[in-house]
């Protein structure tokens, strides 16, 4: 399935039909939020404001304000929070620094989208989140980002090995999304040292029947070099992973304790954190007003998720 995704003109016509009737207060701005959500479809834009009107119904206010579209951006980029589900502290001890070691990353590659928030509030099916933001509209990556997302994505795996000495089932999506992704560079991209041919296209028509197999369009011989390739870019990254976490201890141990007592971090938070200055103590327990509420944890426990939506 290929819909393109609108850009910063279509999401603010898109935002603007699905705002029409809604009453907004005066500090919304539609051009801020559409250029706030290049990645969004239309789908997600419409579910985004039926969100922040949910927010501020619940709320009794008459009108849609700016932060219920950012509470709302925030649950439809990672996800609903799911407070119910409780984590034991050694859980918890794991997804601070599994996140952590995506977030420091994140900041310290050179082609990475910039950090939108990290949490280790569970969220859908995951126990924590990394999110960027694209910083414009993507419609083309080099490879030098590419290689970027390959060493992000390790970032958890390798926080976990560096820092409490174990390997979980958490990291299963980021290296699924990260072979996936590295086998794309080299069979569709062209990016490897195989150079720039496609290899495998047939396999769409697997569904007709057919045997794997005898719709391969190359040989046994490239397809062991493929599978060395695709196990060059995975290990290049994990390397660079290995070495960024390495040298940046300190940050990630700063970041991942400050997780464990906030469990939500803002973009300018980690840099903080990374420079080694004090966060400003936090007057509202923000920057979502649904952290307000009182951490009780509820009756029904919740299906413990191991995946991640996004590979961070
Ligand atoms: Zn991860």
């Amino acid at each position: 399935m290929v819909v393109p995704l609108p850009d910063v003109g279509g999401r603010d016509g898109i935002l603007k039909v699905h705002t029409k009737k809604i009453p907004l207060s005066e500090d919304v701005d539609i051009s801020v939020l559409a250029r706030g959500t290049p990645g969004f479809s239309g789908a997600d834009l419409a579910n985004l404001v039926n969100e922040a009107a949910l927010l501020a119904a619940r709320q009794n206010r008459k009108h849609v304000i700016m932060a219920d579209f950012e509470s709302s951006k925030d649950k439809v980029m990672m996800g609903k929070e799911r407070r119910s589900m409780v984590l034991s502290e050694e859980e918890k001890r794991i997804t601070a620094f599994h996140e952590a070691g995506h977030t420091l990353v994140i900041c310290k590659v050179p082609n990475a989208d910039p950090l939108h928030k990290v949490t280790i509030i569970p969220r859908g099916m995951t126990l924590g989140v990394t999110a960027w933001l694209p910083e414009g509209d993507r419609h083309t990556s080099s490879k030098d980002y590419l290689e970027d997302r390959l060493t992000i994505a390790m970032g958890g795996r390798v926080a976990e090995e560096l820092f409490l000495n174990s390997m979980t089932t958490g990291a299963a999506n980021d290296i699924e999304k990260a072979t996936e992704l590295a086998r794309d560079m080299v069979c569709e991209y062209g990016m490897s040292d195989l150079g720039p041919l496609a290899f495998g296209k047939n396999q769409q028509e697997i569904f007709l029947g057919r045997d794997l197999a005898t719709q391969r369009d190359f040989s046994e011989d490239t397809a062991i070099k493929i599978d060395q390739e695709v196990k060059k870019f995975v290990m290049t990254g994990y390397q660079r992973a290995k070495d960024i976490l390495g040298s940046n201890r300190e940050a990630l141990t700063r970041i991942a304790e400050a997780l464990l007592e906030r469990e939500v971090l803002d973009a300018n938070e980690v840099k903080l954190l990374i420079e080694g200055r004090p966060l400003p103590e936090r007057v509202l327990p923000s920057p979502q007003p649904q952290t307000t509420q009182v951490l009780k944890p509820q009756p029904t426990p919740g299906v413990p998720g191991r995946e991640r939506p996004q590979p961070a």
